[in-house]
């Protein structure tokens, strides 16, 4: 078996450099050359996953098709290489703690003292080196900023692994910040010498430096960081801000990195080959077109909590040669002052995943402003469940038809909890999660986007559509295009004759990449040109 080399990027001065997108991007880069790639996120908190973490606090949950709840930087690598992730690939110090702390109790270490190196070093590292299987590069990223506490022994474990692994199978790679202070009119090296300072001081000395920043960085720049720093200035490259993500990669390699990383990993590949990145960029920055999604949601203000879905709304729109811009509505907003005001100007309207009663109303008036005015409409988990609770109330005439987990005494529960989960007691790690079939409906909205009658999607959520009322909706017009076949569940409804109005249980926005646009998102964005 070939040997595996191991990459390993770490984060200074702030967080939200985009070390995620930095990490995917060395994945592209390598996959360009022909390498295989894989991905490990060691995430520093305490929890086990982030399921139970709210959106505010963490962003996305991204949901893997073996079921695991994880940081949104897998996201970030699946839709830059062809990787494909599951559980193995986050590790939280929760889990590790675990897992030391369940082999202590069974006796495993008897008569040792259980410390934080060698044991949980080595539980880390045992996670690293798991991965590590047949594929040619590992990329390990540390979650937090060099200098927090909770991330010591993470970088503890990846300063072992240099000499456990070998110099020439191992690569530290630091992101970094080089500001631009406008008062003095300069770029300010300074913060960037002391993170790497700091990860000195704990035996790491990085081999390549990535440095963020507003501007590309000067040759003289970059001689001065690679003096202060100790690496060559042919191993600073600068990440200026660029106007689209998809542009990362070819940015970095431009400036040689990924030569630099197989250079210094000793690897012998072919020449990079990016023309699948420049074509997505160059499509991305010639729209033919624009359309505005409103997506009625909760977590408005944050970016980040929806990440894939913004990012599968972009691919729709490159598919079909439009910018897509991305309207967020608060649904609180919606319940105080209606939906014709926030959503007159959507050429399509999105209801997202979400949990909690918050905002709920706003949601099913965005659906049911949709479908009275034939505006596409989009519903993604609870999207789709608040449409079929909308159309319960209003085409079927059950005025209080609600999903019980808003209203657990509604006479009309469209949506409810299936017994299995009526039986959960521990709320981590217990929807239903991941890939699950599904049959599609030939002559259907769904059959037309997907072309295929069978197809596999991912899940997060407790409740489901309530079979009591599938003859009910389909009298009254509404189809049921998904199902899944072997637990008899509904996955899709539609409502045929409007121009678009689709819902599923499942978020398809995690399987989008921007060379491969999810098939609904494609036919979701060009349902709504103009
Ligand atoms: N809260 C709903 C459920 O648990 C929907 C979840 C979601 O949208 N991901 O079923």
């Amino acid at each position: 078996m070939r040997r595996s080399k191991f990459i390993f990027v770490t984060g200074g001065v702030l967080s939200s450099l985009g070390k995620g997108l930095a990490s995917a991007s060395i994945g592209a880069l390598l996959e360009s050359r022909g390498l295989t790639v894989t991905f490990l996120k060691l995430d520093p908190y305490i929890n086990v996953d982030p399921g139970t973490m709210n959106p505010f606090q963490h962003g996305e949950v991204f949901v893997t098709d073996d079921g695991a709840e994880t940081d949104l930087d897998l996201g970030h690598y699946e839709r830059y290489t062809t990787a494909k992730l599951g559980k193995a690939n986050n590790i939280t110090t929760g889990q590790i703690y675990d897992s030391v702390i369940t082999k202590e109790r069974r006796g495993e270490y008897l008569g040792g003292t259980v410390q934080v190196i060698p044991h949980i070093t080595d539980e880390i590292k045992q996670s690293i080196i798991s991965l590590a299987n047949g594929v040619d590069t590992v990329i390990v990223e540390v979650g937090g900023t060099v200098g927090d506490i909770e991330s010591l022994p993470f970088l503890e474990t990846l300063r072992q692994l240099r000499w456990d692994l070998g110099i020439e199978n191992t690569l530290y790679i630091h992101l970094t910040l080089v500001p631009f202070l406008a008062t003095a009119g300069e770029v300010k090296t300074k913060p960037t010498q002391h993170s790497v300072m700091k990860l000195r001081e704990i035996g790491i000395q990085p081999d390549i430096l990535i440095c963020r920043g507003e501007k590309e960085l000067t040759l003289d720049i970059k001689k001065k960081i690679a003096l202060f720093c100790n690496v060559q200035v042919e191993s600073v490259i600068s990440a200026q801000d660029v106007k689209n993500v998809y542009e990362v990669p070819i940015l970095f390699s431009q400036q040689g990195l990924d030569e630099r990383i197989v250079e210094k990993l000793n690897m012998w590949t072919k020449a990079p080959d990016l023309t699948s990145w420049e074509e997505i960029v160059e499509k991305a920055k010639n729209p033919k077109g624009e359309v505005t999604i409103a997506i009625v949601g909760k977590y408005v203000d944050l970016v980040e909590s929806y990440k894939s879905l913004n990012e599968a709304l972009t691919h729709g729109g490159i598919a079909n040669n439009l910018k897509v811009n991305l309207d967020f509505v608060d649904a609180e907003e919606i319940e105080a002052q209606g939906p014709e005001k926030f959503l007159k100007k959507a050429d399509g309207i999105l209801v997202p995943g979400g949990f909690g009663t918050r905002g709920i109303e706003g949601k099913i008036a965005a659906a049911g402003y949709a479908r009275k005015n034939d505006i596409p409409y989009f519903g993604i988990c609870l999207g789709m469940q608040l449409a079929v609770a909308e159309f319960m109330r209003n085409v079927c005439g059950h005025d209080d038809a609600n999903s019980s987990e808003f209203n657990p005494d509604t006479s009309c529960p469209v949506i409810d909890l299936m017994q299995e989960q009526r039986n959960v007691d521990k709320l981590g790690g217990t929807m239903r999660l991941g890939a699950y079939e599904c049959e599609i409906l030939d002559d259907s909205l769904a059959f037309s986007a997907y072309k295929s009658t069978s197809i596999s999607e991912r899940h997060r959520h407790r409740y489901e559509f309530n079979n009591d009322y599938i003859d009910e909706v389909k009298d009254k017009g509404m189809i049921i295009s998904g199902t899944n076949p072997k637990r008899n569940l509904v996955e899709i409804i539609e409502i045929p004759g409007l121009k678009w109005f689709l819902g599923c249980q499942f978020h398809p926005e995690f399987k989008s990449r921007p060379q491969n646009p999810h098939p609904l998102f494609v036919s979701f964005i060009e349902a709504t040109k103009k």
